[in-house]
């Protein structure tokens, strides 16, 4: 056996940085282990998560009940692919139906392939239910989405960086400004199938829609027969302080997108669900995954969906946000514009003159909190839902200090 040489930070950054395609900028941190709210990095040093992978670790890292589910189903069977039937998925689709209240699920890997399931249900959904003339159905977006990086999904983004190079698009999409449910209704046309939103918009800086917002669009999209899609990749599984982001105000999409803690971080599993006055138009062949629904996620999921709900982090997360939100809005620093949120989903955005949030999250990170800027000045405090009042305080104090000493 070759003897293992030890690496460094900087051994590895040079590695990533040779070999590696230049799709990311991250952090100069290599990390190595981590449990809970925790991680180390290579050198042994520890750091408070308030990032949570962008929300695929809400159950916090190397969850043991999740760990052991994963172990267990990859030591038996990781994957029959659907042209078998496995023992996991009939039973992660039954307990995930029962607890969001939704007929059907359908099993993805990532978050982009399960917004790519909902617009082609959609779209199929128009056809054959509403009568939309196939190839001209409509689906309306919002400006500012982050719904993943497909072709098809950068069609509706208006960033132009997702976007650049990467035509032609795909038609078919119209945007509208977020947050704006009289421009919703303007906007919809006799060949619109579809609205997917954000409940909060995540990556577009955690920017919430005026309260009663999302009652309006439920509203206006069953007025219209427009099907409301709801991405709850980021927001969804207890992020907001509830299920579903969609909950705080009482209203149920006819789609929703899952993803990310979907899994608790172990493994990429997503999912669509709906009632079966939707889901029913596909048929067998129409649409699949090879890994979508494969034992060993299953398995991941279905544990993962029981730690979040048995140990009261959703709950954990209502609290936690609401004390998180009222500690960052006592602090007083001239870099701050607003601090907003719900739940453990908080966004701190900066002054343009506060000189970008980059170097603030680099300052944190040197202070022993990562967390990870969206759009150039907001920092985005996202930590595990498994978070206590006094890991809690540690960060806040490391916060303060550098929020008001950069
Ligand atoms: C992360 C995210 C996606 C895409 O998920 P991937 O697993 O990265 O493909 C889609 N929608 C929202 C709201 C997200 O936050």
């Amino acid at each position: 056996m070759l003897e293992q040489v030890a690496l460094h930070t900087q051994d590895y950054i040079t590695l990533e940085h040779h070999y590696g395609a230049k799709n990311y900028k991250p952090l100069d941190v290599v990390l190595e282990r981590g449990a809970g709210v925790w991680v180390w990095d290579v050198e042994g040093r520890r750091y408070l998560d308030f990032l949570s992978a962008y929300s695929a670790v809400n159950q916090g890292h190397a969850h043991p009940r999740i760990l052991q589910a994963l172990v267990q189903q990859a030591q038996k069977l990781p994957l029959t692919s659907r042209a078998f039937r496995n023992t996991q998925l009939p039973l992660l689709a039954q307990e995930l139906c029962e607890l969001t209240h939704y007929d059907k699920m359908l099993p993805m890997n990532s978050g982009a392939e399960a917004v790519e399931t909902a617009l082609k249900l959609a779209r199929k959904w128009g056809h054959l239910v509403k009568g939309v003339p196939q190839g001209q159905q409509e689906i309306i977006a919002c400006a500012g989405n982050f719904q993943g990086r497909t072709i098809t999904i950068i069609s509706f983004s208006d960033e132009p960086q997702y976007r650049e190079g990467f035509g032609p698009f795909t038609p078919g999409f119209v945007t509208i400004p977020y947050g704006d449910a009289d421009a919703l209704e303007a906007a919809i046309t006799p060949h619109t199938v579809a609205f997917t939103v954000e409940p909060i918009q995540g990556e577009g800086g955690i920017i919430l829609p005026p309260d009663g917002y999302l009652q309006r669009v439920r509203d206006i999209c069953t007025r219209h027969n427009v099907l409301f899609i709801a991405d709850e990749i980021q927001t969804g599984l207890g992020r907001t302080g509830a299920l579903f982001a969609t909950d705080h105000e009482a209203v149920r999409a006819d789609i929703v997108t899952l993803g990310k803690a979907l899994s608790g971080g172990f493994y990429p599993v997503s999912a669509v669900l709906a009632d079966a006055s939707v889901m029913s138009v596909l048929r067998p062949g129409d649409h699949g995954s090879t890994f979508g629904g494969n034992p060993l996620a299953a398995a991941v999921a279905r544990e993962a969906l029981k730690v979040l709900v048995e140990e009261g982090m959703i709950d954990n997360s209502q609290r936690m946000g609401a004390y998180l939100l009222a500690q960052l809005r006592r602090i007083t620093s001239p870099a701050i514009k607003e601090v907003r949120g719900r739940g453990l989903f908080v966004g701190v955005e900066l002054h343009p003159a506060a000189g970008g949030a980059r170097r603030y999250c680099e300052a944190l990170a040197a202070a022993g909190i990562l967390c990870k800027e969206t759009h150039d000045h907001v920092l985005r405090f996202a930590p595990p839902l498994i978070i206590t009042r006094s890991e809690l305080d540690y960060a806040l104090e490391r916060v303060e200090r550098v929020l008001t000493q950069l």
